[in-house]
């Protein structure tokens, strides 16, 4: 996990953002739009000695109002929408069992999706068609709330946080970006960058109120904070699919089983009569065995869910160092805690989701859903993705 010599896309050395991020900030005819991502919040006040009750999501908010962001948004937002677009997916292959591969994977890793693309190339159509959280939050933003703020999309300057050196590559693949205002996302800091640029503004966060996040883009729900640990994504989308098949809520902790450090879980699940059989991993190592046991007919799975650093994003690898100390099983437990506390534990009780559909999107896999928050996995072009390394 979080040492950057363990990043899945073997960069040593990451991209420094952070000028291109005081350009935008100083340039007034950019209005800039920045997403915070689930495994962040978790671990943003390690470097500046805070601790982690203090270090919030809502400090980091102000924080970053203080260094000049216009708007100040949640990926949890799109972690949601994620879980209404690939969970709607699994469905329909479900449905359509005889003419479809198993198991589905699923695509918010960028790390992931490189080594499936070098290692098991015959395997790429099996990934969910679903962008990462990340992706469809540009896509978003520079469309349906460029709407809502009655301006340009082009004006918009979208920056996300990240606990990830591979998504600064994954935003720059262009066919990704559909939203017909320049890329998705503009740039990617990690983690450690905005750590740095709190540093460099002089902003002492000890001084801070917490402050809440925009809306609309800033509403979440639990299921969506768990995205930043291994098994997060799993678990949100089983919870809304058994209600879209069911029509009713399970238990919100019903599927509790994919949680925990280990590389590799599996567990069945019973989806109205229906047994689906799900499998987790993270890490690289325990992804090769996994796949390699699907190859050989070893194991049978539905659904699989894969982040190529182990633990998942809580330990990926543009977080906060601690040397020796592997702390993403510490962070994993804020959001765990995080979701608990959540009034809105599923994706598809999320009011912003709901109202972003009934206004914009029509419904999950509509023509629209596909032109801005689903991509052809096929023609992610690897040299473009990884030639900047
Ligand atoms: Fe990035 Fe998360 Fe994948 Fe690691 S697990 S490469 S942090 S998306």
């Amino acid at each position: 996990g979080q040492c950057i010599t363990h990043c899945p896309v073997g960069a040593l050395h990451e991209r420094d953002d952070t000028q291109k991020v005081f350009e935008a900030l100083a340039d007034e005819d950019k209005i800039t739009v920045v997403q915070i991502a689930p495994a962040v919040r978790a671990a943003w006040g390690e470097e500046l000695g805070l601790s982690r009750d203090f270090a919030t999501v809502n400090r980091l908010v102000s924080t970053l109002r203080r260094m000049g962001f216009d708007y100040i948004f949640d990926t949890n937002f799109t972690a949601d929408l994620t879980i209404m677009e690939e969970g709607s997916e699994f469905l329909e292959k479900l449905k359509n069992k005889e003419n479809e591969k198993f198991p589905m994977f699923t695509s918010c890793c960028p790390g992931w999706i490189r080594f499936m693309k070098t290692q098991y190339p015959d395997m790429v159509d099996q990934l969910s068609t679903a962008k990462s959280p990340q992706q469809m939050f540009g896509a978003i933003a520079k469309s349906y709330y460029a709407e809502l703020l009655n301006v340009d999309p082009s004006r918009i300057f979208c920056v996300s946080i990240m606990p990830c050196t591979a998504k600064k590559y994954e935003c720059d693949v262009s066919v990704l970006n559909d939203a017909g205002a320049g890329q998705d996302v503009d740039v990617v800091l990690t983690t450690r960058e905005v750590v740095r640029m709190i540093r460099a503004e002089h902003i002492v966060p000890e001084t801070l109120e917490e402050e809440e996040f925009d809306t609309p883009l800033g509403i979440s729900s639990g299921a969506a904070v768990i995205f930043g640990a291994t098994g997060g994504v799993m678990e949100a989308a089983l919870r809304t699919a058994y209600y879209l098949v069911t029509n009713e809520n399970p238990d919100p902790d019903a599927f509790k089983e994919v949680r925990g450090k280990k590389g590799w879980k599996e567990a069945i699940f019973d989806l109205d009569g229906n047994k689906i059989r799900v499998a987790v991993a993270s890490g690289l190592g325990n992804t090769r065995r996994l796949i390699e046991a699907i190859r050989n007919g070893e194991v049978e799975y539905d659904f699989v869910e894969i982040m190529a650093c182990p633990g998942g994003c809580a330990g990926g690898g543009g977080q906060p160092i601690k040397d020796g100390v592997e702390l993403a099983e510490e962070r994993a437990e804020v959001l765990y805690g995080l979701d608990k506390i959540n009034n809105i534990r599923f994706s598809h009780e999320n009011p912003a989701i709901i109202k972003c559909y009934e206004d914009y999107l029509g419904k999950p896999l509509s023509h629209r859903s596909h032109k801005l928050l689903h991509t052809d996995q096929r023609k992610w072009e690897l040299d473009t993705l990884f030639k900047k390394i």
